[in-house]
């Protein structure tokens, strides 16, 4: 059988090092050809060896030298840089896995696409600020896009694509974060360290913030309405602290369809990975015996603003969501530096989707690109203006 050959774009970080795993537990069923990271150039070297990987891109070009006297005695192609790695994002693949955190991602996200083939996609943020011309790209070229997003991979499988019609809506599910049984005045100090302590998922910093203003759940509403073509009222979020069932699918004659798992990002990647097909995982299994409980409950909006915000951005259209991405992207970078408070992040990104802005042309790459950098630009110096 030949060896699928897969492009991890992002291998370092915790989507990526779950792929990796995954890669190696299955190398007689995959090839790996690009792997890519920001600044992280030893784990990306000791990834490039043990993947036998044939080209590893790290995205800051300063680190050409090291990553290169790293991979001296291998065969192994190195490149660095911004534009090596939006390169290296267009290299053929039978799938590529977008695992880059944030917007960032977007122009790799995009030539991936262009090329065709499977996209695995995690990183959510361009689906959220450029999901209609990512999609565009996909018909054009033939690529699949093939969530990743343990929710939306969850909708993805249990999804009857011939009875579209008799799809009501969709259900997410949402732990609730580290925050979800603290008081407002709690939440009012959280701190980044505190933030960052997922209950049931170990993740990148960006992520694990968002998941505790619930801005990630917000995103994900986003992101299913772009993935699953659906009106912002078709996708309800319900909190379930355990994260065992990660999606519902109402049908229309009263059948629900939900998908569950063990909280483990190995299962929805290695979905993506070898879907249409399924291969094996060590990741654990699920054993309804020891289900003791499951628990269901309503989002506390007034606690978590963010879910409300991120319904009124894709009520408004395509800037809105371009908007939100980036004032939150900021706002959640000044958290994690101490400069400003937990509650103020969503209070930034509220307020810089009320301003306009002179460029909202956003139909091209470079409009949103354009409009994307202002609105960063804008945030940080309405921060600096009143935050500080
Ligand atoms: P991490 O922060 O752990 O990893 C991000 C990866 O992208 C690293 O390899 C990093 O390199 C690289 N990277 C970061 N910035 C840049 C940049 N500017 N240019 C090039 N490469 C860059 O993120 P996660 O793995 O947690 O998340 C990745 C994406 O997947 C996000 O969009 C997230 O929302 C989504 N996602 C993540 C889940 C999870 O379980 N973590 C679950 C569902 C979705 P380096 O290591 O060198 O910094
Ligand atoms: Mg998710």
């Amino acid at each position: 059988m030949t060896r699928k050959t897969v492009n991890l774009l992002g291998s370092t970080g915790s989507v990526g090092q779950n792929t990796a795993s995954l890669l190696k537990f299955h190398e007689d069923k995959f090839a790996v050809g690009v792997i890519s990271a920001h600044s992280n150039v030893k784990d990306l070297a000791k990834q490039a060896m043990e993947l036998r990987a044939a080209k590893a891109v790290i995205a800051d070009e300063d680190l050409y030298g090291e990553l290169k006297e790293l991979l001296s005695n291998e065969n192994i192609e190195v490149a660095a840089g911004r534009e090596a790695l939006i390169e290296a994002s267009a290299e053929k693949a039978n799938v590529t896995v977008c695992a880059i955190s944030g917007f960032a991602g977007l122009e790799s996200v995009m030539k991936a696409t262009e090329q065709g083939g499977h996209i695995a996609i995690a990183n959510k943020e361009p689906l959220v600020a450029a999901g209609e011309l990512v999609k565009a790209t996909a018909e054009k070229s033939g690529a699949v896009l093939l969530p990743v997003d343990s929710e939306h991979n969850a909708v993805f499988q249990v999804w009857e694509k011939g009875n579209r019609q008799a799809i009501e809506n969709i259900t997410l599910t949402a732990s609730g974060g580290p925050f979800l049984n603290w008081s407002i005045d709690e939440i009012e100090k959280a701190t980044p360290e505190q933030a960052v302590a997922h209950p049931n998922w170990s993740m990148g910093q960006k992520i694990s913030v968002d998941s505790a203003t619930l801005m990630n759940k917000g995103l994900e509403v986003i992101e299913a309405s772009v993935l699953f073509d659906l009106p912002e009222d078709k996708i309800q979020v319900v909190i379930h602290p355990q994260s065992t069932i990660h999606a519902f699918v109402n049908y229309s004659d009263g059948s629900v369809l939900a998908h569950l798992g063990e909280p483990d990002m190995r299962i929805p990647i290695l979905h993506a990975l070898s879907w249409p097909g399924r291969l094996e995982t060590n990741a654990p299994r699920l054993n309804p015996a020891n289900l003791s409980e499951l628990q269901f409950k309503q989002v506390d909006t007034q606690k978590f603003p963010a879910l409300n915000l991120a319904r009124e951005a894709l009520k408004k259209g395509a800037s809105a969501r371009i908007i939100l991405n980036a004032s939150n992207e900021i706002a959640v970078a000044a958290f994690l530096k101490k400069k400003i408070a937990f509650r103020q992040i969503t209070e930034i990104c509220a307020e810089m989707m009320q301003k306009s802005y002179n460029n909202e042309d956003i139909q091209s790459l470079d409009g949103i690109c354009s409009l994307d950098a202002t609105v960063r630009r804008e945030t940080e110096n309405y921060i600096l203006e009143n935050c500080l």
